[in-house]
């Protein structure tokens, strides 16, 4: 191993704390009478947030704002990287996000002395320290380590960049669905000659297993037409030479094709006419159509951690590597610039976040094009619609049928909601069944489906309407919320503008001092 080698590593050791880990330092440093350690935590703002932000962070956040000083980034610029191209959804997203956080119980930080009880909720691009931090750890960052990093090569193939090989899958048509794809088939081979018929195959595969997958097809349908027209305005829509159905599409204000195909393909959500997408398909895309604020997002992250020194960030083991990525930063910076002084504060990645959630419909994804979310803010009726139809065991078909709930998304969602008890709530009371009855009922066929899902929703709908209260309290006072923003966001940027001139100072560029 050779010396930088060893040094990454030594930078590395470490660098992830577990729950346990969190509430000791926490002790300790109260015992010891030092100020609070921070943690810094945040969401990209493209949209409201779901159950699985909950389960995964936010519920987290609410418990270790009492512990820690909490710093709550609305990163609307590292939406960007991926929204450049519809920058209008960011506003109504931050404050979608911000009700969703007052919704979930965060205590916000609304001005004067700050003691670090109560958690900053800061906006991202309005935090100038952040974009010059940015600029000089950029100075620090090999464009290797980035194209390597693990967590930017997830993300990137799930944008579509660097992908040599997209696999599309081999579906097997059910008779139910056959005179669909059929009559799909024949529709776009009539408008889409002289593309080539491989190209189309692969095309038909993709389509196919995504109305599979999504259970979107029904007999009824078939009869009334009405999902063969939407999946035709699929593929159409998509060359923008032959829209000939597109505007039916858009006036329908039905789903975004482009979202549907970039989700299916994991290709950006941008506008592709059908030969590029099927270009695409074929060759696959290099790093060098990736942009440079993409690449470099994990920098800016860096400079999102380190601004206000925190200690802790919690994360999925999916985002360790950017955590590490960060200390990388911080090793070179203090070691380029430091001298003997400690400018930049290490962070750690604090495990105890949940994988993400599974789509309702059983996709991997959460997705807004996919109907498959359930968000903070939905009442137990759009609940229920969502969940009402969702995929079960398959095997399970008449109400006798014994089930599986191992393969059975609704099962998972039981052992996230059900397995654990949640505060302020009493089981007993709402009498909802535990994760090992439900198992036991679904193994014995001695309910249907229909009743365990019903038993989920009533979970769901207990854990759900505190935070509706909160969140219409919140709605009532826009300004109140618009002043959390600017509070929480004020002392982040003194925060910042410490950190810049620590900086700065470190890099001799201090000028006018
Ligand atoms: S009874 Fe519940 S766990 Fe079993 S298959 Fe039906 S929904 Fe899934």
């Amino acid at each position: 191993m050779d010396a930088p080698e060893q040094k990454r590593q030594k930078a590395d050791s470490g660098a992830v704390v577990t729950e346990e880990q969190a509430a000791e330092f926490a002790a300790k440093a109260q015992a010891e009478g030092r100020p609070r350690l921070r943690i810094l935590t945040g969401d990209r703002t493209t949209g409201k947030l779901h159950i699985g932000h909950y389960v995964g962070s936010l519920k987290h956040r609410v418990k270790y704002q009492s512990l820690y000083d909490t710093f709550v980034l609305m990163a609307d610029v590292q939406a960007l990287t991926t929204h450049y191209d519809r920058p209008e959804i960011l506003k109504q997203s931050v404050r979608e996000v911000a009700l969703d956080y007052m919704a979930c119980g965060i205590e916000p930080y609304t001005g004067g002395p700050d003691d670090g009880t109560k958690a900053k909720i800061v906006v991202q691009s309005m935090v100038p320290a952040i974009a010059d931090l940015t600029v000089y750890y950029g100075l620090l960052v090999p464009v290797r380590s980035l194209i390597d990093n693990p967590t930017v090569k997830t993300e990137a193939q799930q944008h579509g960049f660097g992908i040599k090989q997209i696999k599309v899958p081999k579906v097997l048509v059910s008779e139910t669905y056959r005179p669909f794809v059929e009559k799909i088939k024949a529709r776009v081979e009539a408008e889409f000659k002289e593309l080539g018929e491989s190209s189309l195959h692969d095309y038909y595969e993709a389509i196919t297993e995504f109305w599979n997958q999504k259970y979107l097809i029904k007999q009824e349908d078939l009869e009334s037409d009405a999902e063969i027209r939407l999946s035709i305005d699929v593929f159409l829509v998509m060359d923008e030479g032959n829209a000939i159905y597109k505007g039916d599409f858009f006036a329908s204000g039905q789903m975004n094709p482009w979202e549907i195909l970039g989700d299916l393909l994991n290709l950006p959500y941008k506008r592709k006419t059908l030969r590029e997408i099927i270009l695409q398909l074929k060759h696959g895309r290099d790093f060098t159509s990736m942009t440079y604020g993409f690449l470099g997002y994990p920098v800016s992250q860096a400079a999102d951690i380190t601004f206000v020194g925190a200690h802790l960030v919690p994360v999925g083991p999916d985002q360790v590597p950017l955590i590490e990525l960060c200390r990388e930063v911080v090793h070179r910076f203090n070691s380029q610039y430091g001298k003997k002084k400690r400018v930049l504060t290490s962070p750690y990645a604090l495990l105890g976040v949940r994988e993400a959630l599974q789509g309702i419909d059983g996709n991997a994804k959460m997705s807004k094009s996919l109907n498959n979310a359930i968000y903070l803010s939905e009442t137990d009726a759009e609940i229920w619609a969502k969940v009402k139809p969702a995929p079960t065991d398959p095997q399970r078909v008449r109400r006798e049928d014994p089930g599986r709930p191992e393969v059975c998304n609704i099962f998972s969602y039981h052992k996230v909601f059900n397995g654990e008890k949640e505060a302020g709530i009493d089981e007993a009371a709402l009498n909802v069944a535990t994760v090992e009855e439900v198992a036991e009922n679904c193994r014995g066929a001695k309910w249907g489906c229909v009743e365990c899902k019903q038993h989920l929703c009533k979970k769901l709908s207990a854990i759900l309407d505190p935070m509706r209260e909160r969140r219409a309290e919140w709605e009532k006072r826009p300004d109140d919320l618009q002043d959390v923003l600017k509070a929480g966001t004020a002392r982040a940027n003194e925060e910042g503008e410490k950190t810049l001139e620590r900086v700065r100072s470190a890099m001799h560029m201090d000028y006018f001092r």
